[in-house]
């Protein structure tokens, strides 16, 4: 099996910014975690690099796992898998939504290129499948390992404890404090490990805050929950309280995928002022819905972390779908 020097050297740094422009009475700073150097970066980057410390110490020859074909982290793991030489099996919902209407995602796209092996399934079916795959392959004298969807999982979480580390040791080095940490929350691995971070620091000074991109309040929060638990196992009673997390499904705006003219408009002007691209399913819906939190609460004066967690591919769609010229430039002309 092939090694990636990246992740056996481990993640430890991405470049934190402040933003230039206004979105509020606050100083707002970035940390780019889309640009974590493998396969255009993103949380499922900082996830991926845990579950390689697994995979490379056994003996697997299949890595598997599960998502859509606008999935992020399909497409990490497809890369992963490519780099180290093993076979990819991805088990995937049929899609009766965006898929075919202009273009494939970029996402699939590479997962082809990587050479993945995508299995289609109805969205009932889904865990079946998984274990019918699973066994087949066990069958063959084959040794798969399977990876959740999204990255969830102890392994994902360990990876956003890491990144809260690197958050405290910006602040040392650049003397300043976040008040706030506000990220984009799906599957809640990332808060769940962002939480973790600062249970196990001590700190109890600021509020990490999930903006929720598809769940609503309770299942939401208690998926998010569950990850504290799990990761911390004994120590959980001793370190959590309810006040620690902070999840909030008022931007979901419908559900997943979903989004308005506001969250356009959002990411059309963070790319022009600062040069950076967010995608509409995740990282721009969140980031307006920082926005409209911290106009709604009031909060003035505050250093104000947002966590870039990367879908560099999704802005793509993006822009083919909102700005898609067909032979040469549109907009303005002269
Ligand atoms: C998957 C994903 C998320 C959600 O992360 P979770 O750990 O599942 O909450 C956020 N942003 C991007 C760009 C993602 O791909």
């Amino acid at each position: 099996m092939e090694r990636i020097a990246l992740f056996e050297r481990g993640i430890d740094s991405t470049p934190v910014e402040l933003l230039s422009g206004e979105y509020g009475p606050d100083r707002f700073f970035m940390k780019r975690d889309d640009m974590v150097p493998f396969s255009f970066g993103g949380n499922k980057a900082r996830k991926a690099a845990e579950f390689y410390k697994e995979i490379a110490g056994g003996d697997t020859d299949v890595v598997m796992t599960y998502g859509s074909s606008s999935s992020n982290h399909c497409r990490i793991i497809a890369n992963m898998a490519a780099a180290m030489g093993l076979s990819c099996h991805i088990i995937s919902p049929e899609d009766t939504s965006q898929e075919g209407k202009w273009e494939p995602f970029y996402n699939a796209r590479l997962a082809g290129l990587f050479g993945a092996t995508v299995e289609k399934c109805p969205l009932s079916l889904v865990a079946e499948t998984i274990e019918r795959r699973k066994l087949a392959y066990e069958r063959e004298g084959r040794k798969p390992y399977f990876i959740a969807g999204g990255g969830h999982g102890n392994p994902g979480t360990e990876g956003y404890v890491k990144a809260y580390r690197e958050i405290l040791a910006y602040e040392k080095e650049n003397q300043v404090y976040f008040d706030y940490i506000f990220h984009p929350s799906g599957t809640g691995t990332t808060q769940a490990g962002l939480v973790c971070g600062k249970l196990l620091s001590g700190d109890k000074g600021r509020k990490i805050i999930g903006i929720s991109i598809a769940r609503q309040q309770e299942r939401g929060r208690e998926v998010v929950k569950d990850s504290i638990r799990e990761y911390l196992g004994a120590r959980f009673d001793g370190l959590y309280g309810e006040e620690d997390l902070v999840f909030t499904d008022a931007y979901r705006l419908g559900g997943y995928g979903q989004y308005n003219e506001a969250v356009k408009k959002t990411i059309e002007e963070v790319l022009c002022r600062e040069a950076i691209p967010m995608d509409t399913t995740y990282v721009g819906k969140a980031f307006y819905g920082m926005c409209q939190y911290v106009e709604e609460r009031g909060i003035r004066g505050k250093n104000i972390l947002f966590i870039h967690t990367g879908g560099t591919p999704l802005f793509f769609d993006f822009i083919s779908k909102h700005f898609g010229a067909v032979g040469g430039f549109q907009g303005k002309q002269t």
